[in-house]
């Protein structure tokens, strides 16, 4: 064999190999199967693609233990809430609610002992109207502040967390207003000391079609798969189909390697997850 041919032989199976490992890379970040279920009831049931791999952490599912679950529950207290919270703690898991004041003024003791179980409370919205909040900034920090100062009230404890109403790249804000208002939004937030969370996986348990208990759960674990660190949105909105849906997850997410944790600022690093926090639009 000359030389030329053995350079064109290293040549063909150096581009195999670049070929193979791109397949892998790609085949790694695409976008996860989107669900097939009912359209969604409102803009915050949605999914963005996966975050790159942390470089130290290797591959998804190869680091038992150092997988990280957040289990969020948005729009609560209500009805129901005081039966999540017995189911949480049946199981050992504490979760971050990003409550709406009206029904935390309805349910304040719910509050008081989401507070008592170790539970994370955040920002929310106070009215969670979206013709009002996302009008002027003026009206989004009023409405804040007032949800603010309601938990701190009831529970001792100042939030540092919060939600947007419709996550931060919802674009019905826009209805609303002529700025660009969740970017103002955004820097609004932190420079009031809070860290903003969207998700990166959805129950899909608040489509207009409500999923039955099993597709919740596959629901969540299928999307978990795919990751290190899960934020996982629910809403805590008196449909008891997913509460019943919660131990299940937890058990699986258990044996996935998953450890559970509660929001706060820096935890997880939006640096490098970056799919758990939206782009303002
Ligand atoms: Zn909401």
């Amino acid at each position: 064999m000359n030389r030329t041919k053995r350079i064109l032989i290293l040549a063909g199976i150096g581009a195999a190999l670049l070929g193979s490992a791109a397949a892998i890379y790609f085949a790694h970040i695409s976008p996860p199967a989107r669900t097939t279920l009912a359209p969604v009831a409102q803009p915050e049931d949605s999914a963005p693609a996966p975050d790159p791999q942390p470089a130290s952490s290797g591959l998804a599912g190869s680091s038992a233990g150092q997988k990280q679950a957040f289990l969020t529950f948005d729009d609560g207290p209500c009805k129901s809430t005081p039966e999540l919270l017995d189911t949480l703690r049946e199981n050992g898991v504490q979760a971050t609610f990003f409550v709406i004041g009206l029904q935390a003024q309805k349910y304040p003791d719910a509050l008081r002992q989401m507070a008592a179980d170790g539970d994370v409370i955040g920002v929310h919205s106070w009215t969670h109207k979206y013709s009002y909040i996302y009008q002027n900034m003026q009206n989004f920090s009023a409405d804040f502040n007032q949800l603010k100062d309601y938990i701190q009230q009831v529970t001792g404890v100042a939030p540092d967390v919060c939600r947007f109403p419709g996550g931060t790249s919802n674009t019905v804000s826009r209805h609303y207003s002529k700025d660009h208002i969740m970017q103002q939004a955004v820097s609004y937030v932190q420079s009031e000391g809070f860290q903003y969370y969207d998700w990166n996986v959805s129950s899909g348990e608040a489509a207009a079609k409500r999923p039955s208990k099993d597709e919740i759960v596959n629901n969540v674990l299928s999307q978990c798969q795919k990751r290190t660190v899960a934020v996982i949105l629910f809403h805590d909105d008196d449909n008891e189909d997913y509460i019943q849906a919660v131990p299940q997850i937890i058990d699986g997410l258990r044996s996935m390697g998953f450890d559970f944790e509660t929001l706060s600022p820096g935890n997880p690093d939006v640096s490098q997850y970056k799919s758990v926090q939206f782009a303002p639009q």
